[in-house]
C-alpha cells in the first residue's frame, strides 16, 4: 500500500529483446495450446488436454462452477509479520493449508475468461501481489543470480516442486517504476515471471487513489503504467488491474480500456464468472493475513456446496440443480447455452 520511490532505469527501458516479443505477442492468442505453448503456463496447457465432463462425472466429484472463488492478496513477504506483511513461514504455511484443503492454485486469466481448468473435484483459487515490492522477487548476488528461496516466487518454486498437483500460478500487480526493489533485474524479473506462467498486472504509475482524479489523468495512471510495462516486455497482454487502496474511478470504461478484469482490495472470495452478479471490474479479493483466513476459509470448508468445485473440463461448466440458499444463479448469456451441465434430481440424475 505504500507509495513508492521511482527506480526508472533508463539504460534498460531502452533494451527491449525481441524474443519476449515474439513470446508475448502469441500469449495474446486465445488458442489454448498455442498460449501454453508461449507462455510456458501448464495451467493453460490442461486446456488442450483437459477430458470433457458429463452430468455423471460432474455429479461424482459435487461440481459447482457457480461456487465461490477465492482470490488471494498479498503486499510484502519480509520476516516481520505486519498489516501489509506476510512472514515467509507464514506464506508457505497458507500455501500447505489450501493445498491440504482441495484448493488448486490457478490464473486469474483462466478465471476472467472462465476457462478453469483446475482438476475434477478441487476448488480453483489464485494468488495476487501488489504494489511489486522486494520481497515478492528477489535475486541473491552471485552468477548467475538466484532467486531467494524465501522470497514469494522462491516459495511458490519450492511449493509447485514439492506438490505438482497443486498448481501454480501468481499474478505480481506492478508499480511499473518500482519493480522489486533491484532496478538491474527490472526487466529481467518480468521476462523470467512471464517465460515461467506467471501474470504480471497493472497497479497504475504513481499509486494514488483513482477514485478521486479527473478522467484524464486516470487514463494516464492506468494507460500509461501499460506503456511503461510494454517498454520492458513488449506486447504482453497485460489482462488485469488492481485498484489502489482498492479506489475505483468513476469512468470505468477508463478500465475497460485497456483491461479485461480489476480487482478490489477486499473483501471475500469472488462469486463464480458464470454468476449473474459477476461484474469483471470490481473483483473482491480476501487479504492474506491471519484474520481474513479466519473469517472466510471456515466458512468454505463447513460449508463445501458454497465452494467453486471444477468438473475438470474448461470448456463445460457443470452445475448442481441445487444450490445454497443465496447462492446467485447463472448469468443470463449462460441460462441456454449448451456448453452448461445441469446434474442432480430436476435433470434425471439419482445419484
Ligand atoms: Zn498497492
Amino acid at each position: 500500500m505504500t507509495r513508492f520511490g521511482r527506480h526508472v532505469c533508463h539504460a534498460l527501458l531502452l533494451m527491449a529483446l525481441t524474443a519476449c516479443n515474439s513470446r508475448t505477442e502469441r500469449a495474446t492468442s486465445s488458442n489454448g495450446a498455442a498460449q501454453a505453448q508461449a507462455t510456458g503456463s501448464t495451467a493453460t496447457a490442461a486446456v488442450a488436454t483437459a477430458t470433457t465432463a458429463t452430468a455423471a462425472s460432474a455429479s461424482a466429484v459435487r461440481a459447482n462452477e457457480l461456487g465461490l472463488i477465492p482470490v488471494l492478496e498479498y503486499h510484502q513477504i519480509a520476516p516481520k509479520e505486519d498489516r501489509w506483511v506476510r512472514t515467509p513461514a507464514h506464506f508457505r504455511a497458507d500455501l500447505e493449508r489450501l493445498y491440504k484443503d482441495g484448493y488448486y492454485l490457478t490464473s486469474l486469466h483462466e478465471i476472467v475468461s472462465n476457462r478453469i481448468s483446475t482438476p475434477a473435484g478441487k476448488t480453483p483459487y489464485a494468488l495476487t501481489f501488489d504494489d511489486a515490492t522486494e520481497g515478492q522477487f528477489r535475486y541473491l548476488p552471485g552468477t548467475p543470480p538466484k532467486i531467494d528461496p524465501n522470497c514469494a516466487v522462491g516459495i511458490l518454486e519450492a511449493f509447485a516442486k514439492a506438490h505438482p498437483d497443486g498448481g501454480k500460478n501468481g499474478t505480481f500487480f506492478v508499480l511499473p517504476e518500482s519493480l522489486f526493489g533491484q532496478p538491474p533485474y527490472a526487466k529481467a524479473k518480468l521476462e523470467w515471471l512471464v517465460k515461467n506462467g506467471y501474470e504480471i498486472g497493472n497497479h497504475t504509475i504513481s499509486h494514488d487513489g483513482l477514485s478521486q482524479l479527473a478522467d484524464a489523468k486516470v487514463d494516464k495512471e492506468i494507460g500509461g503504467a501499460v506503456a511503461l510495462i510494454h517498454t520492458l516486455i513488449p506486447n504482453y497482454a497485460v489482462r488485469t488491474l488492481a485498484y489502489p487502496y482498492g479506489l475505483v474511478p468513476k469512468n470505468l470504461t477508463l478500465v475497460s480500456k485497456y483491461h479485461e478484469a480489476a480487482f478490489l482490495v477486499g473483501s471475500e472470495p469472488t462469486v463464480s464468472p458464470l454468476s449473474k452478479n459477476w461484474k469483471p471490474l470490481l473483483i473482491p479479493r480476501i487479504q492474506g493475513i491471519d484474520s481474513e483466513f479466519t473469517r472466510h476459509f471456515p466458512f468454505l470448508t463447513k460449508n463445501p456446496a458454497w465452494r467453486y468445485v471444477s468438473d475438470g473440463d474448461p470448456l463445460h461448466f457443470s452445475v448442481p440443480d441445487q444450490l445454497p440458499n443465496g447462492m446467485a444463479g447463472l448469468a443470463p448469456k449462460y441460462v441456454n447455452d449448451p456448453a452448461v451441465i445441469r446434474y442432480g434430481s430436476k435433470s434425471g440424475d439419482k445419484s
